[in-house]
């Protein structure tokens, strides 16, 4: 032995193929970076909200860890949570679940890994709608599925338009994913919207929906929420309706999610789980409280987050070169910087994709948003203004300045 660590070669599985740290994680550790150099970087990054888990779900998780529900829960989820996930499908979408037709998971993130695993042989295609949320890619990919991305327009309001969607099925098509209010785009459904997408699925019936309602409670101006199932009675059979108290309830840390589906794939995806892990019990009480208690709040945030949206909205029009359309829901801006495209900053940074932007952005005026290429579509940059208003304001005069010494 001469003393040196000996080094071992770490051969990554095949399976990971392309799938490596995801974009946003990295520009979130740059931040980090420069923060820590004592840069007053403002992040726009982050999928999170900056309010606080409210105080009853709070004193839920306390008064479960007294009362001693800390051992190893049930697979597909609590009973009292599985109750209070039957009664939030019936109450605010209309749907009829039963109890073994609802499953919970550590975040709806495991629940879409959980469905994918049970349900993707190679060369499964999955369709998804970009830009979306990159995570669904990998994920299929994890799965041994192929992800097929269907571009979705500013001009149709970056939502899938029914004749993309028909062109992209094939035989193999297994899922079409579809999230309202999207991340990143923040583009939601009305009714009408939805319609000719289900008219689609119902004359292809190899071909089910994944709906990813995580964003359900962050619609504005009065926009009505739907779910495929909901107007679509007969698609219900072969639909996972995904939702989860991450965003609406403000709850990210604690990691549950759950969603209502037929009940085979409900018990295939309690396949997957049973070989990974339940979702924490503790958690599980304190979404029983988010489902069950009051609801208040979820109209509170809404307007709160309405109003950053117009903020950043109105700011981000104002600047020469960028063109933003005001979301329907989440708390996304997804704006164009192709006015952008070809310019250069003073020290001759040249501007030549939405990534080189962001990168000019952060480096340059300490302020970190991602590029549109990382979900899908460029070139577009994404702002989530889940942050107060003073540092939002902030941030868009930092993005105005930056884009005034363009040339
Ligand atoms: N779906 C979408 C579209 C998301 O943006 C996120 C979180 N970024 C999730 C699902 C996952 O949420 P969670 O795992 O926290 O429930």
């Amino acid at each position: 032995m001469d003393g040196t660590t000996q080094q071992s070669d770490f051969r990554p599985a095949g399976r990971l193929g392309s799938i490596g740290v995801s974009e946003i994680l990295k520009i979130g550790a740059a931040a980090a970076r420069l923060k820590r150099e004592g840069r007053p970087v403002i992040v726009l990054g982050a999928g999170e909200p900056d309010f606080d888990t409210p105080d009853n779900v709070k004193q839920a998780a306390e008064q479960a860890i007294r009362a001693g529900k800390t051992k190893y829960p049930p697979l597909e989820g609590t009973p009292e949570l599985k109750a209070a996930i039957v009664e939030k499908f019936r109450r605010e979408n209309g749907l009829s679940y039963a109890p073994d037709e609802v499953t919970v998971s550590s975040g709806a993130k495991a629940i879409l890994y959980n469905a994918f695993m049970a349900s993707l042989d190679p060369g499964d295609e999955v369709i998804l709608a970009a830009p979306y949320w990159t995570t669904y890619a990998d994920i299929v990919r994890i799965a041994g599925g192929t992800p097929v991305d269907v571009v979705c327009r500013e001009e149709n309001g970056f939502r899938l338009a029914a004749e993309d969607l028909e062109r992209a099925i094939t035989p193999r098509t297994r899922w079409l994913l579809l999230n309202s209010p999207s991340n990143p785009s923040g583009a939601a459904y009305s009714e009408a919207n939805l319609r000719p997408i289900t008219e689609v699925l119902l004359r292809h019936p190899h071909v089910w929906l994944m709906s990813d309602d995580i964003y359900e409670h962050l619609v504005y101006d009065g926009l009505a929420f739907v779910t495929a199932a909901q107007i679509e009675p007969s698609l219900k059979a072969r639909t996972l309706t995904v939702n989860g108290v991450s965003k609406a309830y403000a709850m990210t840390g604690w990691r549950i999610g759950y969603a209502g589906g037929p009940k085979s794939l409900i018990a295939a995806m309690a396949v997957v789980q049973s070989q990974i892990s339940m979702a924490c019990s503790v958690s599980q009480a304190a979404a029983v409280e988010a489902l069950n208690g009051p609801q208040e709040i979820l109209a509170e945030r809404r307007l709160a987050f309405q109003a950053r949206r117009d903020l950043v909205v109105d700011a981000l029009n104002a600047i020469d070169g960028i063109t933003c359309r005001k979301p329907e829901g989440a708390f996304y801006t997804f704006a164009s910087c192709a006015g952008l495209i070809g310019r250069r900053a003073p020290d001759g940074t040249l501007i030549d994709s939405d990534a080189a932007f962001c990168r000019y952005l952060l480096e340059q005026h300490d302020v970190a948003v991602v590029p549109g290429s990382c979900f899908g579509l460029a070139p577009y940059f994404r702002i989530s203004y889940a942050a107060s208003e003073d540092s939002l304001r902030e941030a868009c005069a930092h993005i105005t300045r930056a884009c005034e010494i363009l040339s």
